[in-house]
């Protein structure tokens, strides 16, 4: 191993098991180590997505589950006091998050929630693989061009050439 293939392999057991690190600090860890590259928090798009990557035209949500309401997950429990009011406030941010992917997703961009819970040390690193595979799938789906080989199209081209000429006939 090279020294900076060793340095690499460093960053990615890094961000793989480190603990008590902040859920979005994991994620950039990661992505680095794999070569990806980012924005912070981009002023200019709704919602600030805590990572953007433009290569992709993806970004990134990190959601800590209490404060998004994840969903059927036990690190998003109703506070016993004050419910009502935590209600509202959860249900606002709800309601936000999908308002601003919808524009997200007008503009262009492909949007990936990862949820706090996912980012814990058990499962992070397969999060964080799935990650890695869903980026690499929209690049690709991205790119992908209807490629025509230049032959069928002379051959489509001289065809038509042909039909017109026998109906003038
Ligand atoms: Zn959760």
């Amino acid at each position: 191993m090279t020294p900076l293939e060793k340095q690499r392999r460093h960053d990615n057991m890094a961000a793989i098991h480190s603990k008590d690190t902040k859920p979005e600090l994991i994620v950039r860890k990661y992505l680095f180590a794999r070569g990806f590259r980012y924005r912070l928090n981009h002023r200019r798009l709704p919602g600030h997505p805590d990572i953007v990557m433009r290569k992709y035209r993806t970004c990134i949500f990190v959601n800590g589950c209490f404060w998004h309401g994840h969903e059927g997950c036990k690190y998003f429990t109703m506070p016993k006091t004050n419910t009502e009011f935590w209600q509202k406030k959860i249900t606002r941010n709800k309601e936000r998050d999908q308002q601003q992917k919808a524009r997200l997703a007008e503009m262009g961009w492909h949007c990936i929630t990862l949820w706090e819970c996912e980012l814990k040390p058990k499962i992070r690193l397969q999060t964080l693989t799935a990650l890695e595979y869903t980026l690499n799938g929209i690049f690709l789906k991205n790119h992908a061009k209807p490629y025509v080989l230049p032959q069928d199209h002379l051959d489509m081209a001289a065809e038509s050439l042909h039909t017109t000429d026998e109906s003038d006939r």
